[in-house]
């Protein structure tokens, strides 16, 4: 049987930044990075983006720092198909394969629109591969239906819509966004989505989706466009590895606040439900960046002492870009009591708090001085009057961050 000190499962933002940070904390030894996409580690951000909207090309674009140490090695194309933690192995293909140690960074797939014809044309978006099959779409079809207003649904919405689809927005919220973020910033997504020519049907469940792409609203209305995307969640990767030993919630991997989640065995991005010691609770994050990070420490911890192991300590954010317009949000991400916005010319910042007035998210809309602020205010759990005391006044100068890599 083959042996390595470290297998890494996933080559998405997690798992590869575990790979580098592994290397880069001393990790000694064989370290394979097993993964089911068939490309190298690549970006997931620009495909609702600069990809869709056709402002670049249909690319893969690399992680920045993917460039993997020569001590490990990458199998791609490959499913893991069962961890076995007593015998300390994985099974890939037929072959069993074991590991000292093991990072589980299998992140988490789009949920297929649940009522729709089994030959529907349901476009969803996860992968390069789904990006391609989406774009191809985009260059036929004259019209398009987003189902869900999520930051993925926003996002590809818009950017379908600068490609000149015409281009529906349909959603149960009655505002896009309005249930996470409020009634202020639901209307300003809602302005630029329907500034780019996006129709909003809001307040609307989609009851069927009927072959090809006869969309069924609930109001009795029915859309006929060429194409159709849902955007409606996604599904953690961990239920794939149900009969592990691994704890399970609600399919993610249940880790402490070092992500570890068995003797020698880390879980870290999307799948994990790590505990977080400053939020004193699980937080369950699906963010490009707080991927990277965990990924980064769970590497780190892979390649460290049992008695020197570091916690999980930041504060979960993430950059969206809609249209031109980029939000960058920070949160614990559990609801809010208590709605501040605080704005100026061509920019806002939102600030949540829960009902004891204590800060749990901020949203800044060019205004990176209050986003910083927000985060430092958040995990040190300032009370929201005091942070609107001495807040920073945004100004319409500052750079509005293009890439949403956050
Ligand atoms: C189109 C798009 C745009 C996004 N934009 C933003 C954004 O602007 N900002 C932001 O913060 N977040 C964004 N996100 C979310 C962000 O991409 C995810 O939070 C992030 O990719 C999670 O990283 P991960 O490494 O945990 O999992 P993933 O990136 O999902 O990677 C999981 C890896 O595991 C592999 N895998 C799964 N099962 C197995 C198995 N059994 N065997 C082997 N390999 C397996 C997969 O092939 C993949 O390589 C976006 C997501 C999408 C889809």
């Amino acid at each position: 049987m083959k042996s390595y000190d470290l297998v890494i499962i996933g080559s998405g933002p997690a798992g590869t930044s575990a790979a580098t940070s592994y290397v880069e904390s001393g990790g000694t030894g064989r370290v394979l990075l097993v993964s089911a996409d068939r490309l190298p580690p690549y970006q997931r951000p620009p495909l609702t983006k600069d990809v869709l909207a056709g402002r670049s090309d249909v690319e893969a674009t690399p992680i920045e720092g993917s460039e993997l140490p020569d001590q490990v090695e990458i199998k791609l194309g490959t499913t893991v198909s069962a961890i076995d933690l007593a015998a300390r192995a994985i099974r890939v293909g037929d072959e069993p394969v074991a590991f000292d140690r093991l990072i589980v960074a299998v992140g988490a797939q789009p949920i297929p629109f649940p009522a729709s014809d089994a030959d529907a044309e349901v476009l969803v978006l996860r992968s390069f591969d789904d990006a391609e099959r989406l774009v191809a779409s985009a260059q036929r079809a004259r019209s398009a239906v987003v189902i869900g207003s999520g930051f993925i649904g926003c996002e590809a919405a818009a950017s379908l819509a600068i490609r000149g689809v015409d281009t529906t927005l349909v959603t149960p919220e009655q505002a896009p966004q309005i249930d996470r973020l409020g009634e202020f910033a639901a209307s300003r997504i809602h302005e630029w989505l329907t500034g780019l020519g996006v129709e909003l049907r809001t307040g609307v469940q989609v009851t069927k989706v009927a072959a090809p792409s006869t969309v069924h609203l609930d109001d009795g209305h029915t859309l006929s466009p060429d194409l159709v995307l849902a955007a409606v969640g996604v599904t953690p990767g961990g239920e794939q590895f149900a009969d592990s030993g691994l704890q399970l919630h609600e399919g993610r991997i249940v880790a402490d606040d070092h992500l570890q989640v068995a003797p020698d065995v880390w879980a870290a991005g999307d799948v994990a439900r790590a505990h977080h010691p400053i939020a004193a609770r699980p937080v369950p994050v699906e963010h490009w960046g707080d991927a990277l990070a965990m990924g980064e420490l769970a590497g780190r911890n892979a390649a460290s002492d049992d008695d020197d192991q570091q916690q999980w300590r930041d504060v979960p954010g993430f950059w969206s870009t809609i249209g031109d317009h980029t939000l960058k949000y920070a949160a614990w991400g559990d609801g809010h009591e208590r709605v501040e916005v605080v704005e100026s010319a061509g920019a806002y910042t939102v600030w949540y708090a829960d009902a004891e007035d204590t800060v749990v998210g901020v949203l800044t809309y060019n205004n990176d001085d209050d986003y910083e602020r927000g985060q430092i205010a958040i995990e040190a759990a300032e009370s929201l009057d005091q942070v609107l005391d001495g807040a920073v006044p945004a100004t319409d100068e500052q750079e509005s961050p293009r890439d949403a890599d956050g």
